[in-house]
């Protein structure tokens, strides 16, 4: 880190060239939609927030993620902020899945109807950040030496803002362009007539590969572990049913509050077992939900998630359709996953499986043919030397901890946040840090973001911070600490909740497995409105399994 971090009251940190006043309520990292709801919440609260951000711009993850193809996965009608009506009703979506540059596009627009840029420092990353027990404040620096002073810490940096960059042997010997699908080029980036190597096969690679190869002389794919995806079934948005939503836009809101996910209340799960039907019937309810398309395959049945038997009939399923779409049967048996379907983040996809029947496509099985080295002119894998002009890093993120655990982040004591997570991601609730007042975080590890609309969930995590504060205000108190007990049974009812399901069943980064030395803690929570509850619960306690002062 370049700047020094002291948790002595810096003299008089520097000015925030805003020109807000000192001392601030809120310091908010990230300028996220994360970051962008919580400054605008935080406001209309009457606190003095200001938000610093590491990119140029606004929109984090639809900023960062300019890949060919990068879109969501979940639909934009509900991607997408409830909190203002006005802004639900105005905005239009062009397409059932929102490409990158739409969604970025809506992150400048929420960032100007609400005049939130005032507040927010682009070009400004934070180095570190101390809890100063004397004042009772955080001291944080940023990289560039800009000092700051606030009540609150808030972490909107993001569950998937670390791009996981494997540290490959002599890639640096490879002397054609390297991209990562995390850290794409703000130019367009041309392959008309270029031979392609990616690396990976998880959502992004399953978003990217088939635009690419439209123009691509040649794209090679190196699978790792293949990838369960459902068509997306993508297009223009239909006038009618955007109208039908927007006519009880709070209704369809409160319906998908309800869903597991916090979406999808469209195509609720059926209330049947997959083992309590025919094989017929079950063929026809699984085609119907493949049909519609998207993550409601999941939903065909109630127990796909938490029965090991119901979930093989789903993921035989999937299988079922590569090796119909495929028509190189070997290149279909190496794109049929072995794991549990679910178990990592299913893939939403747009022609990915037929794909592979284009002639300038092929599948390289790291399995059977690891890499073996980079070459000046490509890799070499399995004995076969692969020349390609362009190499695409399609290697994911190091989820969930990976940004925060880049800091100097010191809690009570100078404790820091490496030594607090060593055996992984410690907290309660998902939003507060035992040890580490006053400091809270969206969207992280410990809470159910990972499986929920993450919009969903940020908007949750926003009004539970916000509600807290003004708890703390109205009471006439500084600080709120989570207790180390609750914390530690926190962690022991997020992984029992998980093995209670699929989850562990397979190396994911939801379990920290895609990080060499990462240990291995299962971070997300499944479940939202349990999670909402128990949330809702804790604060009408007075803060339960907290101490306040
Ligand atoms: C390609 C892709 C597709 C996705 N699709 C979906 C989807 O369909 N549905 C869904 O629910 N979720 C999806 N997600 C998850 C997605 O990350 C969230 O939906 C959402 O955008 C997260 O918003 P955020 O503000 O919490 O984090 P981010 O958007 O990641 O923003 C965090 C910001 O914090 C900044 N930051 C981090 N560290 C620092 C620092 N030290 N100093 C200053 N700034 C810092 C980053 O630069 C970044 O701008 C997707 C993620 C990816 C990567």
């Amino acid at each position: 880190m370049a700047a020094s971090l002291s948790a002595t009251p810096a003299a008089t940190p520097a000015a925030p060239s805003t020109g807000h006043a000192l001392p601030l309520d809120l310091l908010i990292v990230g300028a996220g939609l994360a970051g962008l709801c919580m400054l605008h919440k935080a406001r209309r609260q009457g606190l003095n927030a200001l938000v610093i951000e590491a990119a140029g711009g606004v929109g984090g993850t639809w900023y960062f993620n300019r890949y060919p193809g990068a879109r969501v996965d979940i639909q934009s009608m509900e991607y997408s902020f409830g909190f203002d009506e006005a802004l639900q009703q105005h905005w239009h979506w062009t397409e059932r899945y929102a490409a990158q540059p739409e969604l970025l596009r809506y992150a400048n627009h929420v960032a100007d109807r609400f005049a939130l840029r005032d507040a927010i420092l682009l070009n400004t990353q934070l180095a570190g950040a101390a809890f100063d027990e004397a004042s009772q404040r955080w001291r944080a620096v940023a990289e560039g030496g800009q000092a700051w002073a606030a009540r609150f810490l808030v972490m909107a940096s993001g569950p998937l803002s670390s791009p996981n960059q494997p540290d490959f042997p002599g890639l640096a010997r490879y002397t054609g362009r390297v991209l990562h699908t995390a850290r794409w080029p703000h130019e367009a980036v041309d392959f008309t007539g270029l031979r392609v190597g990616v690396i990976g096969t998880g959502s992004s690679a399953v978003q990217a590969i088939p635009v690419i190869a439209e123009v691509a002389a040649q794209v090679t794919v190196f699978q790792r572990t293949a990838s369960y995806a459902v068509p997306a079934h993508n297009g223009p948005l239909d006038a009618d049913f955007e109208a039908g939503i927007k006519a009880d836009y709070a209704g369809f809101r409160a319906r998908n509050q309800r869903m597991m996910g916090g979406f999808g209340s469209l195509q609720p799960p059926n209330l049947v077992s997959a083992l309590a039907v025919s094989p017929e019937q079950r063929q026809a309810m699984f085609e119907e939900r493949w049909r519609i398309g998207g993550f409601g395959l999941l939903g065909t049945f109630h127990d796909l998630i938490v029965n090991p038997a119901a979930n093989e009939l789903a993921a035989e399923f999937v299988r079922g359709k590569i090796r119909e779409t495929v028509h190189n049967p070997a290149t279909a048996e190496a794109l049929c996953p072995r794991h549990p379907i679910g178990c990592k983040r299913l893939c939403v996809d747009t022609n990915y499986y037929a794909t592979y029947n284009r002639p300038n496509v092929a599948l390289v099985n790291l399995q059977t043919s690891p890499i073996e080295q980079f070459t000046p002119s490509g890799l070499v894998a399995g004995g076969l030397a692969h020349d390609v002009d362009a190499l695409v890093l399609a290697t994911g993120f190091d989820a969930m901890t990976g940004t925060l655990l880049k800091l100097n982040l010191r809690g009570r004591g100078g404790q820091t946040i490496q030594a607090k997570w060593q055996a992984g991601p410690l907290n309660y609730l998902g939003l507060t840090v035992a040890g580490f007042p006053n400091l809270f975080n969206i969207a992280g590890p410990g809470s159910t973001a990972a499986f929920t609309n993450v919009i969903v969930a940020i908007e949750h995590h926003v009004s539970w911070i916000a509600d807290c504060i003004a708890h703390l205000d109205a009471h006439g108190l500084a600080t709120i600490e989570a207790n180390a007990d609750a914390e530690a049974a926190w962690a022991v009812h997020v992984n029992t909740v998980a093995a209670r399901t699929v989850y562990l069943s397979c190396n994911s980064w939801y379990l920290g497995a895609n990080i060499p030395g990462k240990p291995r803690m299962f971070m997300p929570l499944f479940g939202y409105p349990a999670y909402v509850e128990k949330c809702a619960q804790v604060a009408a306690q007075g803060y339960a399994g907290f101490t306040l002062a």
